[in-house]
């Protein structure tokens, strides 16, 4: 898989959830990736209620994580 820099703050090679999370939460088809600090800033959330979601997602079997 090709890696994806933050589009805010420009973090090298994003983790597969950071890439799943933006995919799920953002849009399916962006073509822009948060890291998961990032992410949460621009949702203004906290970066725990997104740690959750990813274990969420991933119990759902969901195949971006
Ligand atoms: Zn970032």
């Amino acid at each position: 898989m090709e890696t994806k820099c933050c589009y805010i703050c420009e973090k090298k090679a994003l983790s597969k959830n950071e890439i799943g999370l933006t995919k799920k939460l953002l849009n399916k088809d962006s073509m822009r990736f948060y890291c998961l600090n990032c992410l949460a800033d621009y949702l203004e959330i906290d970066t725990e209620f997104l740690l959750a979601k990813i274990e969420e997602f991933k119990e759902q079997g969901c195949t971006l994580f």
